[in-house]
């Protein structure tokens, strides 16, 4: 034996021992390694299992599995949430990760199987996954980012706060996120009184992270003053809509009538009259086409133009009849386009945006 190891205090020794300590940290790790990932699977399996499937048309649990079909199912789980067809695409979803082994491929169904049940509305399901997720890939941004939206929608905006933190560590910009939130949770706020709201929502007017139009549009439901006097005309592009549509007697003509563009936009709409000559000056002031359009019409002698609105998402291009804060099609916050469109006038019962 003396003669096959090295004596002790040969440095040919300490080099095996070095090399037997690297052998078992190494066969150790790979063996911890296996048995996490086993693991992994196991409390994966137990959590889908929770998800029962309903009924969808669809007869894929006797159907057998094989590898070939993951890449056209995947797609078909795809179109079926884009066709809102969501109990198909959630089955689907749920058969795959039953059946797939590798776990990175898992893991981005599970991805997939969170934001369907997201749009179909099923909230505390799609956080339950994302929290999932997000216990075995905390650095996940997506889910970070989707697990915001479900907390949004489900009203518990100190859980959406909370998200912020990883998502800034992570290295987001999240001023926006972090605004869009706070002005949520401010209007939702049943603590605070009326006058207490007017003031801190008249406070963030000058806070450029935080949305203009949502500010101005709960003043002019809480406290048609304040809304009237922390108008500004710079920003009435972004409100045009909301301006248009407000009933007669929540107008503050002292105010319309000692503004050009406002001036414009009310007597396009039919609100304001004036003389013959301020008239003329109103001409092309507004900068906004339709209103300006309207206004050439109407002193032209044509009063039977409105306008119509439509909203579109500045990301996923998509247009909306309604307005929104979150686009419904991809989450976008600060996003909204307003389309405003020439129309011939109908007689119509009043409508306010508010
Ligand atoms: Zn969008």
């Amino acid at each position: 034996m003396d003669n096959i190891l090295p004596a002790y205090d040969d440095p040919l020794f300490s080099i095996l021992i070095i090399v037997i300590l690297i052998l078992i940290v190494a066969i150790s790790s790979y063996v911890m390694g296996n048995i996490k990932e086993e693991r992994k699977k196991k409390s994966l399996k137990h959590f889908l299992n929770r998800f029962n499937r309903e009924k969808s048309g669809l007869e894929i649990e006797d159907m057998p599995f094989e590898s070939r079909l993951i890449k056209p199912l995947k797609l078909l789980a795809f179109a079926f949430k884009s066709q809102g067809e969501y109990q198909k695409a959630i089955n689907l979803n749920l058969y795959l990760i039953k059946n797939i082994a590798n776990f990175q491929e898992k893991k981005e169904i599970l991805e997939q199987l969170a934001e369907t049940y997201l749009k179909a509305g099923f909230l505390k399901r799609a956080e339950e996954i994302l929290l999932e997720i997000l216990h075995k890939h905390a650095r996940n941004k997506e889910a970070l980012y989707s697990l915001n939206v479900v907390y949004e929608l489900l009203h518990e905006y100190d859980k959406a706060l909370e998200v912020i933190t990883p998502l800034k560590l992570l290295g987001e910009e999240t001023q926006y996120l972090e605004a869009h939130l706070k002005l949520n949770k401010l209007l939702n706020d049943k603590r605070l009184n009326h006058k207490e709201k007017v003031e801190k929502l008249v406070g963030l007017l000058e806070n450029n992270f935080y949305d203009y139009r949502r500010i101005i549009k709960a003043l002019f439901q809480l406290d048609l003053d304040s809304a009237w006097r922390n108008l500004n005309p710079s920003k009435v592009d972004s409100i045009i809509d909301v301006l248009w549509f407000l009933p007669l007697s929540n107008l503050n003509f002292d105010i319309i009538s000692s503004d050009k563009i406002l001036s414009a936009i009310f007597f396009a709409k039919g609100s304001l009259t004036l003389d013959e000559k301020p008239k003329e000056k109103l001409i092309k002031k507004s900068n906004i086409f339709v209103i300006d359009t309207i206004v050439s019409a109407k002193i032209g002698g044509n009063d039977n133009v409105d306008i119509t609105f439509s909203y579109g998402c500045s990301r996923c291009k998509q247009h909306f009849p309604i307005a929104f804060t979150r686009c419904p099609q991809c989450y976008a916050i600060y996003a909204i386009q307003i389309k405003e469109t020439i129309a011939k006038k109908r007689s119509q019962i009043g409508y306010s945006l508010l």
